[in-house]
């Protein structure tokens, strides 16, 4: 028998049946006046849900795409940019930022935990920074950043742009650019919005529009603002063709998120099942990499125990129904990092813990099965 495979990794997330019934859609052109109006939209809904007083652009891409646009369009060679790096991805934009030529400083927190905000206002305050960069969960590590707090600090830096990273963040961990006084954010639509990967959002407020302004040309094209701006304005117009099939899942991604009763209320349901699922992973021994004051509500890094061998243990995984990542950097094959964002509900959370156990148990690590499940069952009961 054909076992059904759950892709539980930190992205692409499983894309439940209503937006994937708009991937199967039969195309329209973009100039189509049905499409038009629904592309506007999405742009419109997007930038009102970030409370998002600038612009907000939906363009075919990647998150990296995202990471790029937003140090492209905010600085110019020379400028000084403080990166504040939780993991692999934070490190991500030392070599963005390195290849544009800009004057990069970092600081970096252990693997697990978070930079002090104190320490990043002091190095804030050592030289006058084009922007900084943050990414709100740290896929690598599993730690997701204090961007509220992050954020109520850099209104005393008002020239330096607060950039977050929400590739692995938005539409599950809670973000308001307005509330939290950020500047550029951006996501990509294969994680916790839920949608296949190929789309990518960046919100960017008045202050980095005027930033953008302040430059003049920049040496980009496909990402450049400028180009994108009439056509976010007014998507009949033409720069290069937008993923039609994608702009239609992302919407139906938005609807259901309104459905939920916004972010917030998104955010309270990952937060509920995710601290569930963490109480359940360690209810069977199992570590978790994140501190327990920085974890992510997206996915949880889980410490193999000792003696379970990384291949072994994921493709056992595998066999019992799921597909989980492996760990990167320092901790290959020293954990598996499971998401648990988007669309998923309690049924796929228990078919994935007691698939956790099953596997445990296969690689001679349980003795009694049930306890994830049950530990999980009873928390979100609470
Ligand atoms: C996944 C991820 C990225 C990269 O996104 P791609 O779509 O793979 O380019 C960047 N930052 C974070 C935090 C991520 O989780």
């Amino acid at each position: 028998m054909q076992k059904k495979r759950m892709v539980m990794i930190p992205g692409p997330t499983p894309v439940v049946d209503s937006i994937r019934a708009e991937m199967g859609r039969e195309i329209q052109a973009f100039g189509d006046p049905r499409f038009v109006k629904d592309y506007k939209e999405l742009i419109d809904d997007l930038g009102k849900m970030l409370n998002n007083d600038g612009k907000t652009f939906v363009i075919a891409g990647t998150g990296t795409m995202g990471m790029e646009m937003a140090i492209a369009n905010s600085t110019k060679k020379g400028d000084s940019v403080l990166i504040v790096s939780h993991g692999f991805f934070g490190d991500r934009f030392i070599d963005i930022c390195t290849v544009k030529g800009l004057d990069v400083d970092v600081i970096k927190s252990e693997w697990g935990k978070t930079v002090p905000i104190a320490d990043i206002e002091a190095k804030l305050k050592e030289k006058k920074y084009a922007l900084m960069t943050v990414s709100h969960v740290d896929t690598a590590t599993g730690v997701a950043a204090d961007i509220a707090g992050i954020g109520k600090m850099m209104k005393a830096f008002p020239e330096t742009l607060f950039v977050v990273d929400g590739v692995c963040a938005t539409a599950a961990e809670y973000e308001n650019m307005g509330e939290m006084n950020i500047d550029i954010l951006f996501t990509g639509s294969q994680k916790a919005f839920g949608v296949c990967p190929g789309i990518m959002v960046l919100w960017a407020n008045a202050k980095a529009m005027a930033r953008r302004e302040a430059l003049g040309t920049i040496p980009e094209y496909y990402i450049d603002y400028h180009r994108w701006i009439p056509v976010m304005d007014d998507p009949l117009k033409y720069f290069a063709t937008p993923a039609v099939n994608l702009v239609w899942a992302m919407k139906e991604s938005v609807r259901i998120i309104e459905a939920e009763g916004g972010l917030k209320a998104r955010y309270e349901r990952h937060l509920k099942h995710a601290r569930a699922i963490q109480k359940a992973l360690e209810s069977l021994g199992l570590k978790i990499l994140a501190e327990e004051s920085c974890r992510a509500v997206t996915l949880s890094d889980v410490l193999y125990p000792d003696g379970v061998d990384d291949m072994t243990f994921r493709k056992t995984l595998i066999e019992e129904g799921i597909i989980c990542a492996g760990g990167l950097g320092a901790y290959a094959g020293k954990m598996f990092r499971l998401g648990h964002m988007g669309n998923i509900e309690t049924n796929d959370i228990v078919a994935v813990l007691s698939t956790v156990e099953r596997t445990l148990a296969r690689v001679g690590k349980l003795d009694k099965l049930g306890t994830a499940v049950s530990t999980y069952l009873t928390e979100i009961s609470k």
